[in-house]
Parts: C-alpha cells; structure tokens; sequence
C-alpha cells in the first residue's frame, strides 16, 4: 500500500456519514480522563472527528477545540452539530509546530496504512507542545486487513504500536490499555488505547 491514506476507507465515511452519525454513541470515559490532564482552556486538536460528539463535549468544557476529519461528509455533520465549521483535513496534511496541549485522535488513526503511520505520528508529536498529551484507540490484531465494510485497518499488536510511536519522537510516558469493544460493523474488537505525553 503505497497512499497516504486509505481511498475507500475515506469513500465509506463520505457515503455514510450521516448513518455513521446516528450510530455513533459516546461515553466519555476515557475523555474525561484525558481531559483531566489538561490545564482549563487547554488548546486541543481533534482529528477524525467523525460526528463531532467529542469535540462537542470539550467545546462545552470550555477547552479551545480545533475539530477536524478527512471526510468532508462527516466533517458537514460535525458541523451541523457544533455549530461551527469543520476543517477536512487529512492526517498527512497536518502541519503545525507546538501548537496543542493536547491532541485526541479516537477510533480514527487504525484507518492510517501501516507504511504511513509512522509519518503520522511524527506530525503529531510535533504539533504538540512540550509536555503534551496525545490519545488514539486502534483495532488490536497481527497484520492489516479490511472489515466486512471494506474499510482498512492496520491492527497492529501492542509492541509493533510501540516502536512507531517511539520511532516518532521522544515522550515520557506511553500507556497501552486494551479492552473489547463493539464497532460499526457489529463485530467484537479488541481495542488497544494508548495515551502518551511529549517529554517536556
Ligand atoms: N472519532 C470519531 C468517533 O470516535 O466517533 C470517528 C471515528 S470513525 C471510526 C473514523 C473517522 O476517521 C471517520 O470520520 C473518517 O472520515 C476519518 N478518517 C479516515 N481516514 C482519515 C484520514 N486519512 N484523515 C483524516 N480522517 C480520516
């Protein structure tokens, strides 16, 4: 797989935007241990965000949100929902130098290809600012592979997931934590979150 991103992946989310949207619960758990790291106010980017639910909820906290998705489809619907407009960008096309204090990336980056992930990363690590904090959940598996929806996931395991963020820079903390979980295509996963921080 040689593109910066997956083409049908993307075709899917455009197609079914506004189904993806309806389907779309959130708990906010794991947000809101996230955001409890955070200063009040705290800048954060969010990328693939999908319907926006989560970008809603830290709109409301009062944290300074930056929503974005690569799907102008899905990015139209978070819009409706915030209330503002929604910037489509790709993962690739990030391009910001110690700008965050926190980037949120949830059930978004395990549609990167493999090849790609890596770069990715590495344009996350420097988005963010010293010391900041970043969050991802992936699909756990050995090797990557398309789901009945045909859309692409790297399921990576646990240690390959570690080498690229470690070959993407420098953090002090890097947590894995995995637990099973249902997706839109109705079928048990195991989801591998991992929350890191840029060192200082
Ligand atoms: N984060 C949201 C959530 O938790 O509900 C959406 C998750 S959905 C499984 C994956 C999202 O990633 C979709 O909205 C899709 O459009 C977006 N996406 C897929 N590939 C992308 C890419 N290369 N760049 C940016 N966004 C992408």
């Amino acid at each position: 797989m040689t593109n910066a991103f997956d083409s049908d992946t993307l075709a899917f989310y455009q197609g079914n935007a506004a189904d993806y949207a309806a389907w779309s619960k959130h708990r906010h758990v794991r947000l809101d241990q996230f955001l409890g790291r955070l200063p009040p106010g705290a800048s954060i980017l969010e990328l693939g965000c999908g319907a926006g639910a989560d970008s809603a909820h830290m709109i409301k906290q009062g944290f300074d949100v930056r929503p974005t998705d690569g799907s102008p489809q899905m990015a139209a619907q978070a819009a409706q929902r915030l209330g503002r407009d929604v910037e489509t960008l790709l993962f690739h096309q990030l391009d910001a130098d110690a700008l965050y204090d926190g980037v949120w990336a949830n059930a978004c980056l395990l549609h990167v290809p493999r090849n790609e992930l890596g770069g990715v990363l590495a344009r996350i690590w420097r988005a963010l600012k010293p010391g900041g904090w970043f969050y991802a959940s992936y699909k756990g598996g050995e090797a990557e592979g398309r789901d009945k929806l045909a859309r692409y996931y790297n399921y990576p395991t646990e240690d390959w997931l570690r080498e690229r963020y470690r070959e993407a820079g420098a953090w002090s903390s890097l947590a894995v934590e995995a637990n099973e979980d249902v997706g839109y295509d109705n079928k048990p996963a195991v989801i591998l979150h991992v929350t890191a921080q840029k060192v200082t």
